[in-house]
């Protein structure tokens, strides 16, 4: 039997737990950086399967590392699991999860046949939009030793290669003082109106912005009653760019909209966050052909997407691996049209049939795609980085 066949009939055996292990999650929706019960489950079934398994990594309770194989090549395959306040797994991160130990169980059954060797790589929070779980583990080493990294992510329909943009969250905290808005409103200092004055000038400042800026946000705490003047107001906004370039351009101009709030209106302006932005995605080519390649051999083609090929998506933490090392992350299809991620509807489309035939044909190509990488010698040497 040849190492594709074999992959496939190691996931077959597996197939319906993974299944099952994505409802689970679905079912049990956890916030960034708090997904325990997940990222247990998660670690549980690598440790069932024989992957030897590092929970808690890098400082992160709900990072893991867990490998199989001991081949030159080394892979690594990255498993999200956070949801989205209010909405669960609006963003399908369920099947991303399962997808990640379905293609890596799948892989290792060949490892060592091929020369791989196989790292699931559990990486939290990465809906938080600063800080997000990959950028931590690259700069603590949780990415050492990897040469190539890959997930699949569900959307509406497949694509190869989203293009996935820059982005930076960060929060904003104005400051002014309390009065009574009848009786005292001259003493006050608006801390709401700070904010009213930094979005009027953020609407502005759209005219004047490149078609692939975006900044959107919202505010947390605009104040306690409508008789007591605010003085204290909150916003998380995040502005995104097309690469980080261009975002570092792009975000002294928003800021400066907020301090325009905080000067028309005599407040102060604290920013925090902000300081460990998500890169662009750079997908690499080889890697992207050969899941293009599997994806069609399992019945999945990509179809031509006109304007969606080239307008602006998300954003993720994918991007600054993907600046690290030779990734990919193709969109996976999950039929949810006119559903789209982060609404409850997409939610809902996240366990039905789609989502579950969406987990499998992504964890198969990925599992390909491995053994395609280790069995191509010009591209192994070059992911390891040997020409
Ligand atoms: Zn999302
Ligand atoms: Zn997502």
């Amino acid at each position: 039997m040849d190492a594709k066949s074999a992959a496939r009939e190691r996931f077959e055996s597996a197939r319906e737990g993974l299944i099952g292990l994505s409802h689970r999650i679905h079912a049990h929706p956890e916030l960034g950086f708090e997904e325990e019960k997940s990222s247990s489950w998660l670690c549980e079934s690598l440790a069932d399967a024989g992957f030897s398994v590092d929970k808690g990594i890098c400082d992160l309770p709900t990072a893991f590392r867990a490998r199989a194989g001991s081949g030159p090549l080394h892979v690594g395959i990255c498993a999200e699991y956070d949801a989205l306040p209010g909405i669960g797994h609006a963003c399908g991160h369920n099947i991303i999860a399962a997808s990640a130990i379905g293609a890596a169980l799948a892989a290792a059954k060949v490892a060592d046949d091929v020369g791989l060797t196989i790292s699931v790589i559990g990486t939290p929070a990465e809906e938080v939009g600063n800080a997000g779980g990959k950028i931590l583990l690259l700069e603590r080493g949780g990415f050492k030793d990897v040469h190539a990294s890959m997930m699949v992510h569900p959307a509406p329909f497949d694509m190869l290669r989203s293009k996935i943009i820059a982005a930076s969250m960060f929060e904003v905290h104005y400051t002014g003082k309390e009065s009574h808005a009848s009786a005292f409103p001259e003493l006050g200092v608006n801390a709401a109106d700070a904010l009213t004055v930094a979005q009027t000038a953020l609407g502005l400042l759209r005219q004047h912005i490149r078609a692939t800026d975006r900044f959107h946000g919202i505010i947390t705490n605009g104040g306690a009653a409508p008789n007591v003047v605010p003085a204290h107001t909150s916003a998380k906004f995040i502005v995104r760019s097309e690469t980080l370039a261009q975002l570092a351009e792009l975000r002294p101009k928003v800021y400066r909209c907020f301090e325009a709030g905080a000067l028309a209106t005599g407040s102060k302006l604290t920013i925090t966050g902000g300081d460990k932005p998500y890169a662009e995605m750079l997908h690499d080519g080889d890697m992207a052909s050969f899941y293009r390649a599997n994806s069609e051999a399992l019945g999945r083609p990509f179809p031509d997407l006109g304007e969606w090929e080239t307008r602006p998506t998300g954003s993720t933490d994918m991007g600054n691996v993907s600046l690290a090392m030779p990734s990919i992350h193709p969109m996976i299809g999950i039929n949810s049209l006119p559903a789209v991620n982060h609404q409850p509807e997409f939610t809902a489309h996240c366990v039905t049939a789609d989502a579950d035939k969406a987990l499998i044909d992504g964890a198969l190509a990925m599992a390909w795609t491995c053994i395609d990488l280790a069995t191509t010698p010009g591209v192994r040497n070059r992911l390891m980085g040997r020409s």
